[in-house]
């Protein structure tokens, strides 16, 4: 059984990957965030920013995640120009956060979808 405060989950798989006990290709990192692209991309650019702490959705978050979710938010357009999107608003990108089975989530470790380039995608 995971919680909210939770640092980490031996068996989750993106924080094996936070740890680098998995390996991905990274986009970023610092202490509280990690980015990396996605194993099965949507668009020409599709990566995921995570908390480096257990967090299963954002179902789980309270007050004292707005500083953490907040950073994912101001990261992502910088990384997504940095991963090569076109410049809003002819460029742009879109951003996803699935939660729970019937949102789609698949992965229980929070995580914002970052998705742009050309289209057409090859989904979304
Ligand atoms: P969800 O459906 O939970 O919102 O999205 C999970 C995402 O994680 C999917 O887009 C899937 O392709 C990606 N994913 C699943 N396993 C791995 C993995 O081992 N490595 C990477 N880089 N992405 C993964
Ligand atoms: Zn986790």
């Amino acid at each position: 059984m995971t919680t909210a405060k939770q640092l980490s989950d031996p068996s989750c798989l993106f924080c094996k990957i936070a740890a680098g006990n998995i390996p991905s290709r990274k986009v970023y990192d610092d202490d509280e965030l990690y980015a990396f692209h996605d194993i099965a991309p949507w668009a020409p650019v599709h990566f995921l920013i995570i908390p480096r702490m257990h967090i299963a959705s954002m179902a789980s978050l309270d007050d004292s995640h707005s500083q953490l979710m907040g950073r994912i938010m101001t990261l992502a357009p910088r990384l997504a120009l940095q991963e090569g999107c076109e410049p809003y608003p002819t460029g742009g990108f879109r951003i996803v956060c699935n939660n729970g089975a019937q949102g789609g989530q698949e992965v229980h470790h929070l995580h914002v979808h970052v998705m742009g380039g050309p289209r057409p995608w090859s989904r979304g």
